[in-house]
């Protein structure tokens, strides 16, 4: 067995955290270099040469707002998306790698493990969210490469928190709703827990949609009641470091607001300085949309459930930082009980820790079947976690398709869908082509991936996901020669493509996944990360 930790990493928009199994095999979260379970997913670019992660780079934001980067993972595997920083170009799964090396690097301090100096540091699990499309898991899977990690999988959010939450809380088969707002993503997920299996029934959410919106309505607020105040001062938008340091204070006062009724600011901007208070029945107000939004989204994915036949949970856990704040685990109540009138109150399952927590568990299991070892998880007297993790069945939140011509004359196409949001994975499907002309030798497949969970025929709200080109097909033959292509993706929503031409001879693929940086900029050396 290597001798490399195994870790679980919970790479979120806003704060990471990163576990492991102690010698119990009870899964705990790792302290990082300034003793916190979290480390917030922030970069500060020093120099071009040398950056810090986590709270001291967030701490930038108060002075020099410009050379920090936050939020990265909501363009992760987005086609074309990069920040210039000092004349050099960095793609998000560069910005991701270098979060990863440094929070891993935390944990095996934390562990006391020697850094291994050629090999790779960990063997990790870490986690996305259950509607990331496959760019962004590739993305997710060669940001873990990239920072020196063996990536044994990537997980769905809610599948790690329904992991560690089923193995806490044993039971007989439960259906849970798990219903986790992060800081820049929201989803919900729909699955049902027993001792024998962790199978996701329906999974839907927006990953534009987390506390970093509750922070932004916070700071239009602040600014308003800035500008009434004092209206000599000149639109503060224009201090760049004011802006920073009221991100700062949105979050600060946002979660002072959940155990608080008011929150005293103040504000310096254009060297102007306002004092005034925030209540929580105005945060409340002014939110209440967003909150809406992730109700809407719950209803649903209760619906897909029930066409799926689960007409029925038994408990909603909240998981995710925001879920703190009390307003969201009220309103979730209140519309859960529309449908379950004796659904017990929505628990606050250890929102920060939970889902890396999972993925430890998650690891330790796939270390154990790689190196086939029948080793317990948990060796506490009376097993705490004796045998194997649960059989885990994944949904895919996305459909795929392929574009296809209801004629020669039929330019557009339009999306012929193959495998449909909420379908079990692995999940497969086979296609039989011909060629269009005489003596062709390969054909062009367009892989498409749907925008959200609603899927719609038409091609421009799709997005590409990957181009395939299949060669080597018999030259000299006529039109109409048979190719089978079979779709399939993986447990990890990964697409792969295999295709076989006349006398079932395997053709020659050549995969382009939409959204992956340019090799040329990804094999440079990343910049230094100073502790
Ligand atoms: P996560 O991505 O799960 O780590 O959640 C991070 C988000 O939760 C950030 O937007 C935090 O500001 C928010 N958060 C953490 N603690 C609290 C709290 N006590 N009250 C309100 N929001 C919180």
């Amino acid at each position: 067995m290597a001798d490399r930790p195994t870790l679980g990493i919970d790479l979120g928009t806003t704060y990471s955290c990163v576990a492991h199994l102690d010698e119990y095999g009870k899964p705990v979260a790792l302290q990082n270099g300034m003793g916190e379970y979290t480390t917030p997913s922030v970069v500060y670019f020093e120099d071009r040469d040398s950056i810090v992660v986590g709270k001291p780079a967030k701490n930038e934001l108060h002075r020099d707002s410009d050379r920090v980067v936050q939020h990265i993972k909501r363009h992760m595997g987005e086609a074309d998306f990069f920040l210039e920083i000092d004349g050099r170009d960095f793609y998000p799964q560069q910005i991701s790698s270098l979060i990863l090396k440094s929070i891993v690097e935390d944990a095996l301090a934390a562990l006391d493990v020697e850094q291994s100096t050629n090999g790779q540091l960990a063997d990790v699990v870490i986690t996305v969210p259950a509607y990331f499309g496959g760019a962004e898991r590739e993305a997710t899977r060669k940001a873990g490469e990239q920072a020196g990690l063996n990536v044994l999988s990537i997980i769905n959010e809610p599948t790690a928190a329904a992991i560690a939450y089923g193995l806490l809380n044993q039971g007989s088969e439960r259906t849970v709703l798990v219903y986790d707002l992060g800081g820049g993503t929201f989803d919900v997920t729909v699955i049902k827990v027993s001792p024998a299996e962790i199978r996701a029934i329906a999974t839907g959410g927006d990953r534009e949609l987390g506390g970093a919106d509750w922070d932004k309505k916070l700071i239009d607020l602040f600014l308003e009641k800035f500008e009434e105040q004092c209206p000599e001062a000149g639109d503060p938008r224009t201090d760049t470091d004011a802006v920073g340091d009221l991100i700062l204070q949105a979050e600060a006062a946002k979660q002072d607001l959940s155990r608080r009724a008011k929150y005293g600011m103040s504000v310096t901007a254009n060297t102007v300085r306002a004092k005034f208070d925030v209540t929580r029945e105005e945060f409340e107000e002014l939110t209440e949309d967003l909150v809406e939004r992730t109700l809407n989204y719950t209803d649903l994915v209760l619906d897909a459930a029930r066409d799926k036949g689960v007409a029925r949970i038994d408990e909603a856990i909240l998981v995710g930082g925001m879920s703190r704040v009390p307003i969201i685990g009220t309103k979730l109540a209140e519309r859960l009980r529309r449908r379950f009138p004796d659904l017990p109150d929505p628990k606050l399952q250890d929102p920060d820790q939970i889902v890396a927590k999972g993925a430890a568990l998650f690891a330790a299991s796939k270390v154990n079947e790689m190196y086939g070892s029948d080793e317990p998880l948990a060796r506490e007297p009376g097993g705490f976690l004796g045998g194997a993790l649960p059989r885990i069945v994944n949904i895919t939140s996305r459909g795929y398709g392929v574009r296809t011509f209801r004629s020669q004359s039929d330019t557009d196409g339009y999306i012929s869908w193959h495998i449909r949001p909420n379908d079990p994975l692995p999940a497969e499907h086979k296609d039989d082509y011909r060629t269009l002309f005489d003596n062709q030798t390969a054909v062009d497949v367009a892989i498409y991936e749907s925008a959200t969970d609603i899927l719609n025929d038409d091609v421009a709200v799709n997005k590409v996901l990957t181009e395939a080109e299949l060669s080597g097909l018999p030259p000299n033959k006529p039109a109409g020669q048979p190719l089978k292509v079979t779709f399939s993706l993986g447990d990890e929503s990964i697409l792969r493509v295999h295709a076989v031409g006349p006398s079932n001879r395997e053709l020659h693929i050549e995969l382009k996944v939409a959204g992956e940086a340019p090799a040329a900029e990804l094999a440079k050396p990343l910049p230094k990360i100073i502790k």
